[in-house]
């Protein structure tokens, strides 16, 4: 099948700098920026609301068919919508990204929201930042970069994340959730967070943004002018 859109995958583990990331080069390359990690944050929001435990896996499987989500285009990104409503920074709280965790072991979430993240990128030349994009979602996708970074450099950004947001926490506790979420996000048997074969590894522990933009356009540059 011939290849229409341009698609770069960007995974990497919680804090690694690749929303951040995938946002700058969406401006910089024109593209449609989208965060699956928000899908997965928001079914973890549905469930949470419904006051399930989320490693009740009868009963989250049981309420999917009622969840509605939508990815909109909205002013070069994905807005997520949950059964119309639009969803904004409730999801980043410690308690969704848990949720997000565990939600996202299970297969059936996984299918559930695959179609969604394939059908924008059949349509718009896309970033897609996410775990599994480069192996499962977007295996054709002509750029993949695997983020990297230390767990304590990605628990200072995400602290520092929250609390630009004005999300109450501290630096131990984003730590402690950080590696939780490395070690239950890489071990889960479907579509665990790991590099694609074909994947650039790219480690910006020790870059500024604008370095980090600038290496990772370089990277990129490279591989679509080969192309
Ligand atoms: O990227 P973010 O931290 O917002 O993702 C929240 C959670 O959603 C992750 O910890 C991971 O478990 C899950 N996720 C996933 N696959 C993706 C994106 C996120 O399993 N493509």
């Amino acid at each position: 099948m011939v290849n229409k859109t341009i698609k770069i995958a960007l995974d990497g583990p919680s804090g690694s700098g690749k929303s951040t990331l995938a946002k700058y080069l969406a401006k910089h390359y024109g593209f449609v920026y989208i965060d699956t990690g928000a899908l997965y944050r928001t079914i973890g929001l549905f469930v949470s609301e419904k006051g399930i435990a989320s490693d009740d896996v009868d009963a989250i499987l049981a309420v999917l068919p009622e969840i509605h989500i939508e990815m909109r285009l909205e002013q070069g990104g994905g807005a997520v919508y949950l059964g119309g409503r639009r969803i904004g920074d409730e999801i980043r709280t410690p308690l969704c990204s848990k949720y997000a965790s565990d939600v996202s072991k299970i297969p059936e979430v996984r299918a559930f929201l695959l179609e969604t993240q394939r059908s924008i990128a059949r349509e718009n030349n896309v970033i897609m930042d996410g775990r599994d994009i480069g192996t499962v979602i977007l295996p054709d996708a002509q750029v993949k970069l695997f983020m990297v970074a230390s767990p304590e450099a990605r628990a200072k950004r995400r602290f520092e994340e929250l609390k630009a947001r004005g999300i109450e926490t501290s630096l131990e506790e984003v730590l402690a959730d950080m590696k939780w979420r490395d070690n239950n996000d890489s071990s889960r048997k479907v579509a665990p967070a790991i590099p694609a074969e074909d994947a650039v590894m790219f480690d910006n522990s020790d870059y500024s943004i604008d370095e980090m933009v600038d290496a990772a356009v370089k990277i990129i540059d490279g591989i679509l002018n080969k192309g």
